[in-house]
């Protein structure tokens, strides 16, 4: 029996589905073919295409795509209510497109979710949990952030992107990646009051590989959420190890302002995980009093903008998209970057 043409055409997002689902499965189970051929292999290469494309635009084009896709679902739906298509042929492009959307998804990054985790790759060793240790580093990010306290005015909103950059320029040694990897423009959030609701603060644009930061940030906020958004561009997955780079990228960077915001960051991690801690009291009062303010304002800011039950639901959804992708702890893999920065200063210090 001859198969008709049109039929092995319709049925190329499906075969180009498959595909990916068993390089899914071979890249799950061969992390260190998986950094080898493709998160430093052919994901630069792609990074590189995509973004000289998308950074000749100001705006979001994955955000452009996601409304094209939904406008024409709801296109496609009108057409099948006033019978101008049939209910076949309806579903046949739904599944289609979500297979194309799958597949590319992990083809454009999604693979790099199976790459080696970060302390292998950047060779930290894991220090072993114990209160003592983490006081120890507690206590150092405390004499950081207060040899570092920068007053906001200080701030250089123009030239944040331009340090962000040349400090991975100068970390790419260490980070193990080939820089600049394409060309890397900041844009907006397309809806942030609707994200700032979330209280999400940034994300990243696996399509066109775009970073994207909320127009609401603070200006604590700005330097650190840049270094993170960028570190998902050249590569990173998971959340615990962007906010790793990001953290570092700003504390190593040349600019005071700039430090002080990453030490800010990483003071809010440690302050959150200490709650069992029982130096804790004693560390929190030797925080100076103007990182203090610092943080009150920068809280009292997020607090106004959250909404309860938006920052709920995009937590649920935002945990069920980490788990799906190989993140076992979710959501809570954001905590992890207390963990890497602990392991990265014990091996300085050593
Ligand atoms: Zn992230």
């Amino acid at each position: 029996m001859r198969i008709k043409l049109p039929h092995i055409k319709s049925l190329i997002p499906f075969i180009f589905f498959f595909l990916t689902l068993l390089l899914q499965l071979f890249f799950k189970n061969n992390a260190p073919l998986t950094e080898k051929y493709y998160s430093t292999g052919l994901y630069p290469l792609i990074a590189q295409l995509l973004s000289s494309a998308s950074v000749l635009l100001p705006f979001s084009l994955g955000d452009l795509l996601y409304l094209a896709l939904i406008l024409t679902f709801f296109i496609g739906l009108g057409l099948l209510i006033f019978k101008k298509i049939c209910f076949g042929r309806f579903l046949l492009r739904v599944f289609q497109t979500t297979a194309v959307m799958y597949a590319l998804f992990y083809w454009l990054w999604g693979f790099n979710y199976y790459r080696q985790p970060a302390h292998q790759r950047l060779q930290l060793t894991k220090s072993l949990a114990s209160d003592s240790i983490f006081s120890r580093n507690f206590g150092h990010v405390i004499k950081q952030v207060n040899f570092h306290y920068t007053p906001q005015i200080n701030f250089k909103p123009y030239a944040n992107d331009s340090m962000i950059e040349s400090s991975y320029k100068n970390m790419s040694d260490f980070f193990n990646f080939e820089y600049p990897m394409g060309k890397s423009r900041m844009k907006y959030i397309s809806f942030s009051d609707f994200f700032a609701k979330a209280t999400i603060l940034g994300y990243y644009g696996p399509f066109f590989n775009e970073t994207h930061i909320n127009k609401h940030l603070t200006v604590w906020d700005i330097p650190v959420v840049s270094a993170h958004e960028k570190s998902h561009r050249l590569g990173v997955t998971s959340e615990a190890e962007a906010g790793f780079y990001g953290w570092l990228t700003c504390v190593k960077s040349e600019d005071s302002f700039t430090q002080y915001a990453g030490w800010m960051y990483a003071l809010d991690y440690f302050v959150y995980q200490s709650r069992d801690i029982e130096k804790r009291k004693e560390l929190i009062a030797k925080i100076r009093p103007e990182v203090i303010n610092d943080m009150k304002v920068r809280n009292k800011h997020w607090r106004a903008w959250r909404n309860e039950k938006i920052d709920k639901a995009a937590s649920k959804v935002n945990d069920a998209y980490l788990k799906s992708n190989n993140i076992k702890k979710g959501i809570d893999d954001y905590n992890g970057v207390v963990q890497l920065i602990v392991d990265y200063l014990e091996q300085e210090a050593s």
